[in-house]
C-alpha cells in the first residue's frame, strides 16, 4: 500500500492505472506526450478504498493533501480558488481502473460562490456566462453531492424559462439566471436542510466524498455485476482546472472516436456542440452535430483534432474515445480512453490494426472478447419484412429487438423478467439501468450517438435506436405517437439498431451474415488454440451449420431427438408397449431403416470428421404422453363412447406410462442401464450406424468416421458388456456387407463413480466425453430443473454459489472429478482421447479450464462453436504468456 494519496497528472501514466484509474492514467500519459491537457491532480483509488474501510469517512491526511495541491494549482495557474478576481474553477470527476462510462458522478465548475461568480464575470466580461456557470454548478452539486433529483432543479429552471418566454436555456437573461440561482438556494435549503456551501474548499471536500460514494450507487453496482468488474477496486477522483466550452460561439465541446465505434470504419467519428459544456452532449438534451462538419466550421481546430487523434491512437495502439473542449478557439483534451465499441467494430478494428502492422495477430485475437463473437451471431431484421415503418431514429447499437413497449425503468424491470419489452424513454439516464438490463432494446426520442442510452446499449450489446424525433411521447398518458398512429403501453414494436428503423408489430428476423473480420480473426484464433472444437448436432442441418462455423466434428449426436419426430414416435411407443421381446424387436425393425438413413445423411455431411453418436439415453417415459393427460384422454373417450379398441389402446398407454413412472427419473432406468435391460434397442442403433457406414464406404466415402458413445456408465463392467454387444453387431455387419471399417467405441463420463474409477473404465473405452450436465447434477445432488426453478437464484443471491454451475463449470468440485478422470483414464490408456459435450463446452471460462485439464476437444451447440474457438485460443495464449 502506498501512503501517497494524491498525484499530479505529470506523475502518473498507464502503468499506474489501478491506483489512478483509467482517466487519471490517461491524463498522465497525455501530459507526458505534451498534449494540451488542463493541469490537475488525481486522488487515488486507495483513498477511496480507505474511505470505505473507515466507514465512509475522509481518510486521515487527505484534506490536508488536497489543500496543498490546490495551493500549488493556484500558483501554477495564477488564479485564486474562490477569488473575487479571475477565480480558479475545477472539475471533479470519477475514474475507475476499468472504464464504467456514465455510471459514476462528476461535478463541474466547482469553486463558484457569490464572490467568485463576480470574479468570473470580470475575467470573462460576460455576466450571463458567469451566472450560467454558477447555476450549472449549483445544480450538479445539488444533485450529485446533496442528492436532490435533477427534476427538482429543472422545475425551477423551467419556470424562469417560461416566464421569460425563452425556448432554450441559453436564451435565459442574466436577471432570469439570478432568479434561478435564488430558486436553487431555496430548493437546497428545503430539500437537503442545509445552506448551499459557499467555501470552495468545503465544496471540494464534499464533492470528492460524493464521487467516492458514487462508486457504490445502484447503477454502478449493476454495471459491475454485468461486466464482472470486482467491487473492491474503488474509483480515483480527478481534480482538474476547468476550461469552458460555453464561452460563446468560438467555444464548444465534443466527443470523438478515432474510428467508427459501430462499424469499425477507419474514419474520425464523433459529435460536438458549440457554446456548450460536456454534460450537454452526454445528456442528449441538445442534438450535437457530426464532427465532419467542423472541417468547414473550424478548419484549424479540426486539423489539430485529427493530428491528436492519430497521435493517441498510435500511442495506445487502439481506437480511442476522446473528450475535448474548445475555449475561445483553443483546443484542450480532457480525456482519452480505449473506446467502447460494438462487436462488429471490435473485430473489424482488431483486424485493421493487424493489417496496419500496429498489433500482432495474437494481440488481435486476445483483444476480441468471446461475448463479442457470440453477439455477432445474433439475428437482424429480414430485409423482406413488410411491417409498417413507424419512424427512423439514429442507429445507436446494432441488432434487432422485438417487444412490447414500456415507458419506465421499473415497469421494464418487472415485466421484462417474464416477457420481451422495449424500454421507451425521451432519453435514458443512469437510474434507468435496472430497466435497461431487462429490456430487449431501447428506443428514445432524443439524444445523439453518444448519449447515455447509446453508450450503455453498445456496451451491453443491446439494440438501441435513439433521437427518434418522429416519435412523440406522452409520458403521463403512457402513449407514443407516430404520425397519426397512437401506441399504448403493451403494444408491440420492433427496432433495428443497425438502421435506426422502428416498425409496428413483430418483424421477422434473419440469421447473421458473418463478415470478413469475423472469419479472419477466427482463423487466427485457430492458429493459436490447441483444443479441438466440435459441435453437438442431431440433424444434418445442424451438422452443416456447425461445419460452417468451424466445428471439426460432431462431439455429441443425441439419437433420442431422432425418436421424437412425428413419423417415429408412434413406432417408439409401440416398442415401449410391446408385451414381449419379439414384439419389441418387430417395432425396432421398423425403426432400423429410419435410423440408418439419419446416420447416413449426417455421416456423409460430416465426412472427414468424427461423428460421435450416443446410444439412447433418456428414460422411456419421455416418449409417452404425461400420465395426467392420458388419464383425461381415457375418461373423455369413455364419456364419448369411443370405439372399444381405441379406448383399450389409450388404456395400455396409460398403464405403461404409470409403469414407467419413477421417483427420480434422472437417476432411474436410462442410458446404459436401459441398454443392459433391453439390449435389442442398442443392437438396433449399432446396426443402423454400421449399416450406414458400410453403405457409405461402398459408395466411396471411406473418410466417414462414426464413433459409438455409451451414456451414463458408472461401472467399468457396464461398458464392458455393451462394448461387446456393439462389437458383435459391427462384426456381423462387416460380414453381411463385405466391407471393413474402423470401429471406435467410447463412453460418457457423467456419473461421479465413472470419474472415480476412470482407470478401470478406460480399459474398455477408446475415448471419454465428459457429460458435465449430468456430472454437475450428480456431483451437487441437484436436479437441474428443480434447482433452477426453486432455489438456485437464492443460492446466487446469498453468495452460496458464485455462478450457476450448469452454465459455468464448478472447478472446485466437478472440475476435480474431471481432472481425476483425465489422470486415471490416461494412466490406463495414454492415448485416450478426451472431450466434453456438456453445455460447459461452449462457455468461455469453462473452456479455459478444459484446456488446462488437458482435454483434446470441447463440443458445444453449433452457435457457440466460434465462441469456443476463440476461448480455446485465449486459453492457449494465456498459458504461453504465463
Ligand atoms: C451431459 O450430461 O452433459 C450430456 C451432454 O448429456 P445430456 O445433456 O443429454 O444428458
Ligand atoms: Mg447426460
Amino acid at each position: 500500500m502506498s501512503s501517497k494519496l494524491v498525484y499530479w497528472f505529470r506523475e502518473g501514466g498507464e502503468s499506474m492505472r489501478s491506483l489512478l484509474g483509467g482517466k487519471g492514467a490517461g491524463l498522465g500519459e497525455m501530459t507526458h506526450m505534451g498534449l494540451p491537457v488542463p493541469p490537475g491532480f488525481t486522488i487515488t483509488t486507495e483513498a477511496c478504498i480507505n474511505y470505505y474501510n473507515l466507514g465512509e469517512n475522509m481518510p486521515p491526511g487527505l484534506k490536508e493533501d488536497i489543500e496543498t495541491y490546490m495551493k500549488e494549482l493556484e500558483r501554477v495557474t495564477g488564479k485564486d480558488f474562490g477569488g473575487a478576481k479571475d477565480p480558479l474553477l475545477v472539475s471533479v470527476r470519477s475514474g475507475a481502473p476499468i472504464s464504467m462510462p456514465g455510471m459514476m458522478d462528476t461535478v463541474l465548475n466547482l469553486g463558484l460562490n457569490d464572490q467568485s461568480v463576480m470574479g468570473l464575470w470580470q475575467a470573462t466580461n460576460d455576466l450571463r456566462f458567469a451566472l450560467d456557470c454558477h447555476r450549472r454548478f449549483m445544480q450538479m452539486f445539488g444533485n450529485v453531492v446533496l442528492e436532490i433529483p435533477h427534476s427538482e432543479f429543472e422545475k425551477t429552471l423551467g419556470q424562469v424559462r417560461r416566464a421569460e418566454g425563452a425556448a432554450y436555456d441559453h436564451e435565459i437573461s442574466p436577471d432570469g439566471l439570478k432568479k434561478v440561482i435564488q430558486g436553487y438556494r431555496k430548493l437546497v435549503k428545503e430539500q437537503a436542510g442545509v445552506e448551499f456551501p459557499e467555501d470552495p474548499m468545503e465544496q471540494l471536500y464534499m464533492a470528492v466524498l460524493a464521487v467516492f460514494r458514487s462508486w457504490n450507487n445502484e447503477r454502478a453496482i449493476i454495471y459491475r455485476n454485468i461486466n464482472k468488474i470486482p467491487h473492491d477496486l474503488g474509483t480515483a477522483v480527478n481534480v482538474q482546472v476547468m476550461v469552458f466550452g460555453n464561452m460563446g460561439l468560438d467555444s464548444g465541446t465534443g466527443v470523438l472516436f478515432t474510428r467508427n465505434p459501430s462499424t469499425g470504419e477507419n474514419r474520425l467519428y464523433g459529435e460536438y456542440l458549440m457554446n456548450a459544456q460536456g454534460e450537454d452532449v452526454v445528456a442528449g438534451l441538445r442534438t450535437p452535430v457530426p464532427i465532419g462538419q467542423m472541417r468547414e466550421e473550424l478548419p484549424a481546430v479540426y486539423k489539430e483534432i485529427e493530428t491528436m487523434a492519430a497521435l493517441l491512437e498510435d500511442h495506445y495502439k487502439d481506437m480511442q474515445d476522446i473528450e475535448f473542449t474548445i475555449e475561445h478557439g483553443k483546443l484542450y483534451i480532457l480525456q482519452t480512453r480505449t473506446g467502447k465499441r460494438t462487436a462488429q467494430a471490435s473485430l473489424e478494428i482488431a483486424r485493421q490494426l493487424v493489417h496496419e502492422d500496429r498489433i500482432s495477430k495474437k494481440e488481435a485475437v486476445r483483444r476480441v472478447k468471446p461475448e463479442e463473437v457470440s453477439r455477432l451471431l445474433h439475428r437482424s431484421v429480414d430485409p423482406g419484412a413488410t411491417n409498417q415503418l413507424l419512424a427512423k431514429g439514429l442507429p445507436a447499437s446494432p441488432g434487432a429487438a422485438v417487444g412490447t413497449i414500456v415507458f419506465d425503468s421499473d415497469t421494464a424491470e418487472r415485466i421484462g423478467q417474464e416477457q420481451k419489452v422495449i424500454l421507451v424513454r425521451p432519453e435514458t439516464n443512469p437510474d434507468d439501468m435496472p430497466g435497461i438490463v431487462h429490456s430487449q432494446g431501447i428506443l428514445t426520442s432524443r439524444g445523439g450517438m453518444t448519449c447515455h442510452a447509446a453508450i450503455v446499449a453498445r456496451g451491453m450489446g443491446k439494440p438501441a435506436v435513439v433521437g427518434c424525433e418522429g416519435m412523440r411521447l406522452d409520458m403521463d398518458a403512457r402513449q407514443a405517437r407516430f404520425g397519426s398512429l397512437l401506441l399504448n403501453e403493451g403494444d408491440t414494436v420492433s427496432i433495428d439498431g443497425a438502421s435506426g428503423n422502428v416498425y409496428l408489430g413483430e418483424v421477422p428476423l434473419v440469421e447473421p451474415i458473418l463478415g470478413d473480420a469475423f472469419k479472419e480473426i477466427l482463423q487466427w484464433a485457430d492458429e493459436f488454440r490447441r483444443l479441438g472444437v466440435e459441435a453437438n448436432a442431431d440433424t444434418p442441418d445442424d451438422a452443416l451449420k456447425a461445419r460452417e462455423l468451424g466445428a471439426e466434428g460432431i462431439g455429441l449426436c443425441r439419437t433420442e431427438h431422432m425418436f421424437m419426430a412425428a413419423d417415429r414416435l408412434p413406432i417408439v411407443q409401440e416398442m415401449i408397449m410391446a408385451e414381449s421381446e419379439t414384439d419389441r424387436r418387430a417395432a425396432l425393425d421398423k425403426l432400423l431403416p429410419i435410423q440408418r438413413e439419419d446416420f447416413r445423411v449426417i455421416l456423409k455431411a460430416m465426412r472427414g470428421y468424427p461423428v460421435t453418436i450416443r446410444l439412447l439415453d433418456p428414460p422411456l417415459h419421455e416418449f409417452l404422453p404425461k400420465v395426467e393427460d392420458l388419464l383425461v384422454r381415457v375418461m373423455e373417450m369413455r364419456g364419448a363412447n369411443a370405439p372399444a379398441a381405441k379406448i383399450r389402446e389409450a388404456e395400455i398407454l396409460l398403464r405403461e406410462a404409470r409403469n414407467l413412472h419413477e421417483q427420480n427419473p434422472m437417476m432411474g432406468l436410462r442410458g446404459c442401464r436401459l441398454g443392459l435391460l433391453w439390449p435389442e434397442v442398442y443392437e438396433m442403433q449399432a446396426r443402423a450406424i454400421f449399416q450406414a457406414t458400410a453403405a457409405l464406404f461402398k459408395a466411396g466415402y471411406t473418410d466417414v468416421q462414426p464413433e459409438v458413445m455409451v451414456p451414463l456408465v458408472g461401472q467399468a463392467n457396464e461398458l464392458e458388456i455393451l462394448r461387446g454387444l456393439v462389437e458383435k453387431v459391427a462384426a456381423e455387419v462387416k460380414a453381411e456387407e463385405g466391407v471393413d471399417f474402423p470401429v471406435v467405441i467410447g463412453t460418457m463420463i457423467e456419473v461421479p463413480r465413472s470419474a472415480l474409477t476412470a482407470d478401470e473404465v478406460a480399459h474398455h473405452a477408446q475415448f471419454f466425453s465428459f457429460g458435465t450436465n449430468d456430472l454437475t447434477q450428480m456431483t451437487f445432488g441437484f436436479s437441474r430443473d428443480d434447482a433452477e426453478a426453486r432455489f438456485l437464484h437464492r443460492y446466487l443471491e446469498l453468495g452460496i454459489l458464485k455462478e450457476n454451475p450448469f452454465a459455468v463449470l464448478d472447478r472446485t468440485g466437478v472440475g476435480k472429478l474431471v481432472k481425476m478422470a483425465v489422470e486415471l483414464g490416461r494412466s490406463t490408456r495414454p492415448d485416450l482421447v478426451i472431450g466434453v459435450c456438456g453445455e460447459h463446452g461452449g462457455e468461455p471460462t469453462s473452456v479455459e479450464f478444459f484446456h488446462q485439464a488437458g482435454l483434446n476437444y470441447v463440443s458445444c451447440s453449433p452457435f457457440r462453436v466460434p465462441v469456443a474457438r476463440l476461448s480455446a485460443a485465449h486459453a492457449a495464449i494465456k498459458e504461453d504468456q504465463a
